[in-house]
């Protein structure tokens, strides 16, 4: 049972065992048949054979009766040679009635009389238990006229019994392997009836574990089971393929999300590297130049903020197109996030040829960009970087082209600038004072420095410009061309100019307190201030804290803050201006020198940047211009104020064009508050002191400030009597 069991377990199909279950099944059958008809065989045998010794015995009874009645056992012998030719016959005893043999028969030799009594003994014992025995035997008496003569024993010989059931066992197990070949011919057949469905929905599996094409189908088989079972396992692969469809695609989409910009498609910053490390093997096998690109666009943010982030994409997606057509195939374009992009240029002949390829991407941005119903005017700056003089790695030779780009726009940007070594000492610099910023504003490193400006028409100071300081504990005094730009690109700049707007009211105050009449003082302002930060709260809160009426505070703004339609930056401007805060266009002509889009703006005062003042007592023509603006202006009812005055001739050339004020370091310096209050009284030696009234309002000098009429005043808490300055 064991090794049956074993073989059944270690059969590996499911066919070999179905097959050996149909023949094991099989085989108890028949082995069960065939025993069970050989028992009746062996049983048939032995009744034939005893009936057919009792026919014997009784012919044989009769033979012998006359010749035993009268005790001749010659005769009796006699009669017994009818048997001899009998071969089933093993042994035969005719006893007379004293139970003595009387004549006796045996197959063979049989030696001394006690061996012949060892047979009648054995024969008779047999006689008695027949059943079943190979060698039947009878014991019959020998009967006539009712007188018993005597007995006959007969015992069949063995070996007749032995052949037939030796024959009938050898037929019968013929049959029986005849059998079992044929029920293994249709064990075989019948089995795949019921196996060949199963082996399909298997043969399927197998297929689609390895191929892993879950399109693979079972086809329907006959039997309800089957079918259902087929049918099932149909279902379960369409939703697995449905599935593995829907895990591909997501795969793909990750794969894509992970490789690619949303925007614009371009590959981002993690398959540029990829691309950029394999090109950079490339080329340092073939020892060619590789050179790394990296855009940004100049004030995006701007744009952003202004326009609103559709416009933006918008022109991002245009940057991306224009971009992409001026890329060869092989080099990779990548937008690695916001406004930037970088391209790396394979087999590089020069760093002029990659140079030259960056001029042609700042042409193609600069060319104006019409979305939708607006035209925007963006330039942007590059940086180059090249392989392998400028770095070996993605990384830095990234990061090198990104620092190249910050040069190209502090160098005015719409620029390319090509990586140098000294970049790294430049930056290293500008990052110290970067960190060294947020420590000043807590230290109180920064200072204003105060620079008059003069009333050309009455010779007076009328005003003073605040200009920011950092008094650097190692550096000394450091300009705010060199930080101011570090300020705003850090968003310092918003605590940094709400500190200035403070500290120059505070001052003013200040010299108003001291009984030192200063009628106005002018603040710079950054852009950033103007988006991202409460200006007109900022400005209305410290005028109150310091009792200074509105007029007393003029704001500069640069021009190309107020250039594009800047809504939140007009809109403050406008609140600011109409509370009486002076608005002034600084350095004008620097930019978009455009005279028409004043109109439209609010400002007050203009002022005209040095550049126009560098050769005008030279240069008719620069004369002429200078003159042109300023008669614009003044057409435009707004105050001119000419800034970098050096020379006395400067001077006669803006009164002769009746420029009312102007600044420069031929009327004075920036110089520090103190000096500033000293400078002022020791100029103006006859100088009365104002007189400061600490209550109510004359309105007096808001009324000058405002073109005399006293309607327009109402915004200071105090103010102050105007008193001519004596001129030197
Ligand atoms: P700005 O507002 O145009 O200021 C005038 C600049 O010209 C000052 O430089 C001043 O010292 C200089 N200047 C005045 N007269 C002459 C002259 O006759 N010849 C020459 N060559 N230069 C003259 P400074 O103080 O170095 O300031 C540079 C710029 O830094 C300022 O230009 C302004 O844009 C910015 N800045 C200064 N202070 C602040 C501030 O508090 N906030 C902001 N946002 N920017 C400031
Ligand atoms: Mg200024
Ligand atoms: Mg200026």
């Amino acid at each position: 049972m064991k090794i049956a069991e074993y073989i059944f377990r270690s059969a590996s199909s499911f066919r070999t065992k179905q097959r050996l279950v149909i023949m094991l099944a099989c085989s108890i059958v028949l082995v069960v048949t065939l025993l069970c008809f050989l028992v009746y065989s062996f049983y048939t045998f032995n009744r034939e054979s005893r009936e057919r010794l009792e026919a014997l015995s009784d012919i044989v009874g009769a033979d012998v009766g006359a010749a035993l009645a009268f005790g001749d056992d010659q005769a009796v012998s006699k009669s017994l040679s009818a048997i001899k030719a009998d071969p089933s016959i093993k042994r035969l005893f005719i006893l007379n009635d004293n139970e003595q043999i009387s004549a006796h028969y045996h197959r063979g030799d049989v030696g001394p009389p006690v061996d012949l009594l060892r047979c009648l003994n054995a024969t008779r014992s047999e006689s008695r238990q027949h059943f079943f025995k190979l060698s039947p035997s009878i014991e019959r008496p020998i009967m006539k006229e009712g007188v018993r003569l005597g007995t006959i024993l007969i015992e069949q010989d063995e070996h007749v019994i032995t052949e037939k059931i030796v024959a009938t066992s050898a037929i019968s197990l013929f049959i029986l392997s005849f059998a079992l070949g044929f029920s293994y011919l249709l064990a075989d057949r019948f089995q795949r009836i019921i196996t060949d469905p199963v082996t399909a929905i298997a043969t399927t599996m197998q297929e689609v574990s390895y191929t892993k094409d879950y399109s693979k189908r079972v086809s329907a088989s006959d039997t309800d089971e089957m079918n259902t079972l087929a049918e099932r396992f149909n279902e379960m692969l369409s939703e697995i393929e449905r599935r593995d469809e829907d895990l591909l695609e997501r795969q793909e989409q990750l794969h894509h999300m992970a490789n690619f910009d949303v925007l614009t498609g371009l590959p981002n910053r993690v398959l540029f590297n990829d691309r950029l490390e394999q090109a950079l093997l490339r080329a340092s096998r073939t020892g060619d130049q590789l050179a790394v690109l990296f855009i940004d666009l100049d004030d995006f943010k701007m744009i952003n903020d202004t326009h609103g982030h559709r416009t933006g994409d918008q022109l991002l997606l245009e940057t991306a197109a224009r971009l992409s057509a001026g890329t060869r195939a092989g080099d990779t374009l990548a937008r690695l996030g916001g406004d930037e992009f970088t391209v790396f240029l394979q087999d590089i002949k020069s760093p002029e040829s990659a140079l030259s390829v960056a001029r042609k991407h700042i042409k193609t941005l600069f060319v104006p960009y019409q979305i939708d119903e607006k035209r925007l005017f963006v330039s942007a700056s590059i940086g180059v970087a090249l392989f392998p003089s400028h770095g070996t790695t993605a990384e830095t030779l990234v990061k090198n082209a990104d620092s190249a780009m910050y040069l190209a726009k502090e160098k005015g940007k719409n620029n390319v600038e090509l990586f140098t070594d000294s970049l790294h000492t430049i930056l290293s610099e500008r990052l110290g004072l970067c960190n060294d910023l947020h420590r000043a504003l807590e230290q109180e490193e920064f200072e204003l420095y105060y620079q008059p400006r003069v009333n050309l028409e009455r010779n007076t100071w009328a005003s003073a410009e605040a200009l920011i300081r950092w008094n650097h504990p190692e550096l000394g005094m450091v300009s705010p061309d060199k930080f101011i730009p570090l300020a705003e690109q850090t968003g310092l700049i918003l605590q940094l100019g709400e500190w200035v707007i403070r500290e120059a009211c505070r001052q003013l105050h200040q010299w108003h307190a001291q009984g030192f009449y200063l009628p106005r003082i002018s603040v710079n302002v950054s852009p950033l201030q103007l988006q991202r930060q409460d200006l007109l709260g900022i400005v209305k809160e410290t005028l109150t804290e310091n009792r200074l009426c509105t007029q007393a505070l003029e704001l500069e703004i640069v021009e190309s803050a107020l250039v594009e339609d800047m809504g939140r930056s007009i809109t403050i401007l406008r609140e600011l201006k109409e509370i009486g805060v002076k608005i002034s266009i600084d350095d004008f002509g620097t930019g978009y020198s455009s005279l028409s889009y004043l109109r439209t703006l609010p400002v007050d005062i203009l002022k005209i940047d040095r550049s126009f003042l560098l050769n005008v007592h030279e240069s008719e023509k620069d004369e002429q211009i200078l003159a042109a603006i300023i008669a614009m202006s003044l057409s435009l009812g707004l105050e001119v104020v000419t800034e970098g005055v050096e020379s006395v001739e400067q001077g006669h050339i803006l009164r002769k064009h009746k420029c009312q004020d102007a600044q420069g370091y031929y009327f004075a310096r920036p110089m520090p508050a103190e000096e500033f209050f000293q400078r002022f009284t020791a100029l103006q030696p006859g100088l009365e002191r104002f007189r400061f009234k600490p209550s109510g309002c004359t309105k007096t000098f808001c009324c000058m400030l405002s073109g005399g009429s006293s309607s327009n005043c109402g915004h200071g808490t105090f103010c102050f009597a105007e008193r001519r300055l004596a001129t030197s």
